[in-house]
């Protein structure tokens, strides 16, 4: 690793990277390779590779007890699993889907596939996603479905939004992708509201390279979902159209290899936010956002706020980082009520999202960061806060160079 003495060592300025290959805020969980080959057996031997062969089936039976729930039906998606319980689910002949802005950078683009309008709401800005209270003052006499979404530290107010649902009669489901693991009240989280959803995407928790499922008690809702996927006309679901969105058999094997480390996933997860919450406090003014034991967390990812105490701006804070090769992303570069829509949405003023959005940062973590790099991380920020002025200066001659 390459040593920083003085502001012209940093990469950002031309000196050598500090780290030759590059740390992600990505899981990439690498699971046991043979394992993954045994799960995969099956499925080539009976050359049924995907359209719900035997490896998804079980994966789904898998899914369903880690969740504790009756019905699990996996998609290809965690986006298409999404788009078609919005499909399946708004009321018919009303358009808005209530979502916060502050969240996954499709979530809006779901709502346009599905046919819907979003709706943003404002933050509470002690969870970072919407409660019921924020989402009370969006409900309206055209609100088809409401989006409750799980944080990346903590839970969302899930007693609040499922009291509000039921008093407004509207079908309520979470975006859990962020809290696959955690627990609520004894109850695992997957049994909430009318259904969850999850993704087995490459930097998710489970990793089945690509893949997403819904978890739900409700046998009609699983019924309906299933009919969707098999091209088949549900009575419960009138307003729904098919989706070829099967999740094949070899992301299935994927993420049951996956499923199997999960235990020790989680314990490496641990061990590297807590190198974090052990040196990160002799930065100033970085703040690490906690994980709360209770809720069983994963301990997946590293985000913390840039304080009024940190000497350099976020954004340009990620810039230096970035050129070392220290992957960390502003958490969120852009909230979705900002982000330019070609479809129809409802327009919102949210003073308190604009506010979050520019104080994140999520820090390299997952499966190819080692102890050392956070070591290392954490040092190549202290020396940042060092020279905090000299690098301001010299970024914002750049930035007029670029200019001219
Ligand atoms: C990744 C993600 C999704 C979408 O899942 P994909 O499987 O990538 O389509 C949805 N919501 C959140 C919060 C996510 O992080």
């Amino acid at each position: 690793m390459a040593i920083k003495r003085h502001p012209d060592d940093l990469a950002i300025f031309g000196g050598a990277r500090l780290f030759a290959s590059p740390k992600p805020v990505s899981n990439l969980v690498r699971p046991d390779f043979s394992r993954f080959m045994d799960y995969l057996d099956p499925a080539l031997r009976n050359a049924q590779l995907t359209d719900g062969g035997p490896v998804c089936r079980l994966l789904e039976r898998r899914l369903a007890e880690l969740h504790e729930v009756v019905h699990c039906v996996a998609f290809i998606s965690g986006f298409w699993a999404l788009a078609i319980l919005f499909r399946v689910l708004a009321l018919p002949g009303r358009l808005e889907v209530v979502m916060p802005s502050l969240t996954y950078r499709r979530m809006s683009d779901i709502a346009a596939w599905a046919g819907l309008k979003p709706r943003f709401c404002e933050v509470d800005a002690r969870t970072m996603t919407n409660g019921a209270e924020q989402v009370a003052s969006c409900l309206s006499g055209d609100t088809a479905l409401i989006m409750g979404v799980h944080p990346i530290c903590g839970l969302a107010d899930i007693e609040g939004l499922m009291g509000l649902a039921q008093e407004a009669g509207l079908p309520l489901i979470f975006d859990s992708v962020e809290s696959v693991y955690e627990r609520h009240l004894g109850r695992k989280i997957g049994g909430f509201g009318r259904a969850e959803v999850f993704s087995l995407g490459a930097s998710k928790l489970i990793n089945g390279f690509e893949g997403g499922y819904v978890t739900t008690n409700d046998a009609a809702l699983a019924g309906a979902l299933r009919a969707q996927l098999a091209d088949r006309c549900a009575a419960s679901a009138a307003t729904a159209c098919g989706l070829n969105a099967h999740l094949n058999e070899l992301h299935a094997a994927m993420a049951l290899a996956s499923l199997d480390d999960l235990g020790e996933q989680i314990t490496r997860n641990r061990a590297r936010y807590l190198a974090y919450q052990q040196r990160l406090p002799n930065l100033p003014g970085i703040r690490l956002l906690t994980f709360n034991e209770a809720d069983r967390p994963a301990y997946k990812n590293v985000l913390v706020e840039v304080t009024a105490g940190w000497p350099l701006g976020r954004d340009d804070t990620v810039r230096v980082l970035n050129a070392e090769g220290a992957l960390a992303r502003a958490y969120y570069p852009q909230p979705l009520h900002r982000k330019p829509m070609c479809y129809a949405h409802v327009p919102a003023q949210l003073p308190v999202t604009d506010d979050l959005a520019g104080r994140f940062v999520l820090l390299p973590c997952g499966e190819l960061v080692e102890i050392a790099d956070i070591d290392a991380i954490v040092d190549l920020l202290g020396f940042v806060a060092h020279h905090a002025g000299t690098i301001r200066t010299r970024l914002t001659a750049m930035e007029h160079r670029h200019e001219h």
